[in-house]
């Protein structure tokens, strides 16, 4: 990959790695390149751009802030759309998650959070640094939010001597996970600041999905022995499973990590709003029960503008109503995948779909889709779509057909060269 001389590319490797694709433009659903080809954005820039590309009712206000404040610092002097934006996400959110701390990316958010639990209970006298994760959970790829990662996944193998040691438990489901994460509290507890979970889908750790239940269970657990919770709403925020937010009302956490579709896949922006009563212990007259932490670029105010535009669309425009309908399509349409031999599994949950191989080579199938005029990323065994809110029912059937296409494709020539037969 000589083409582009100076740059590192994330999760690739640049001795054998294909050249990557030059873009020029972008408008609504589709990615321009520079040969002039156009690309359907399957998966929405890394499940950020939930309005489409260069949405004009955010490229308008982010024009506006360009015009009177670009950036200032965060420290000792704030302005009026970090305010409007905090006091917003307050508002929408349950419970009483009410303060705001807005830092520029998903992992930074997370580590926020995870140094927030451990100094609650600095604070308050109690030495509590552990976490509780759960398998198959993704928070980032920054040293804190890696070690809450399941280290199963394989993005950080190469960090495992940095990785700190934390208590990893199955998402309690069904009756023996449920004993499971008890008998683990039961022992190591009082050492767990907060257990970490992805509220309904577990993203990058392969798109899993769990119910309601689940999240009830983890937040009852966490009551019971007295450890904080973190929802970790990076991917789910904003809509994508069909809600604004993943996160049940019979299950709110103490402290929330918000990124990827906060301004509309505009500008790096990330908060992790924590409750009144995290705050409150943060509360004193001595410096040293503040919180120490201020990225430079915190609360950006072009970024605050974006996330206030995108704001609005979910108010004026009607983006719940089209996950709806990209669920039904979706659930309807990409069914023919399942029982096609090498398939695991077919789920969809919002504007997520996903066909599960019964093994992990979805990446070979990149090139299949970029041929085809799509955008996707297939990694490990899991083909998916998480289409802009925004996409038509036409443009949406075409990515359905071509995910069955190239997955019906892949399981006749890999079965055929290799497959046991699966009935007798
Ligand atoms: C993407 C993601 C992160 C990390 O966000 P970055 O902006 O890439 O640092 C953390 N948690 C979840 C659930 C994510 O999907």
């Amino acid at each position: 990959m000589t083409c582009i001389d100076s740059l590192w590319l994330p999760y690739t490797q640049m001795a054998t790695a294909p050249a990557p694709l030059p873009v020029v433009g972008a408008e609504g659903v589709r990615i321009r390149l520079a040969d002039g080809r156009e690309l359907i954005d399957g998966i929405s820039s890394w499940w950020t751009m939930c309005h489409g590309y260069r949405h004009p009712h955010i490229m308008a206000a982010v024009e506006a802030q360009l015009a009177t404040l670009p950036h200032v610092m965060f420290a000792g002097l704030v302005h009026e759309p970090a305010l409007k934006l905090a006091r917003r996400l307050a508002a929408l959110l349950p419970g009483d998650l009410k303060r705001v701390f807005f830092s520029e990316s998903g992992s930074v958010a997370v580590e926020v959070a995870l140094k927030i639990a451990v100094q609650y209970w600095k604070n308050r006298g109690e030495d509590r640094h552990q976490f509780l994760a759960f398998r198959e959970g993704y928070h980032g790829d920054t040293l804190g939010a890696l070690s809450v990662t399941d280290p199963a996944c394989g993005f950080h193998e190469a960090m495992a001597a940095y990785r700190v040691p934390h208590f990893f438990a199955d998402l309690p489901r069904d009756e023996a996970s449920r004993a499971a994460l008890e008998a683990l509290l039961e022992r190591h507890g009082r050492k767990i600041a907060a257990a970490i979970v992805e509220p309904r889908v577990q993203g990058a750790g392969g798109m899993r999905f769990h119910d309601a239940a689940t999240l009830e269970a983890i937040h009852a657990a966490c009551r019971a022995h007295g450890l904080l919770l973190i929802h970790d709403e990076i991917m789910t925020g904003f809509g994508r499973t069909g809600s604004l937010f993943a996160t049940p009302p019979t299950a709110v956490p103490d402290i929330l990590c918000l990124s990827k579709a906060l301004t509309g896949g505009t500008l790096p922006l990330a908060a992790t709003i924590a409750s009144d009563t995290v705050f409150a212990a943060f509360c004193s007259e001595r410096l040293e029960d503040a919180f120490m932490h201020g990225p430079t670029f915190m609360a950006n105010p072009l970024a605050c503008a974006a996330a206030n535009a995108s704001l609005d669309l979910f108010e004026t425009e009607p983006r719940l109503q089209q996950v709806a309908a990209i669920e039904a399509q979706m659930r309807r349409e990409l069914e023919p995948c399942r029982g096609l031999p090498g398939v695991a599994d077919v789920r969809v949950i919002g504007a997520i779909g996903v066909v599960q191989l019964d093994r992990p080579v979805a990446a070979a199938l990149r090139p299949a889709f970029v041929e085809r005029g799509l955008w996707l990323r297939p990694f490990g065994d899991i083909v998916y779509l998480a289409p802009p809110f925004v996409i038509s029912a036409e443009d949406l059937a075409t990515l359905t057909a071509a995910v069955c296409e190239v997955v019906s494709d892949w399981s006749t020539q890999a079965c055929s060269a290799s497959c046991p037969l699966s009935t007798p």
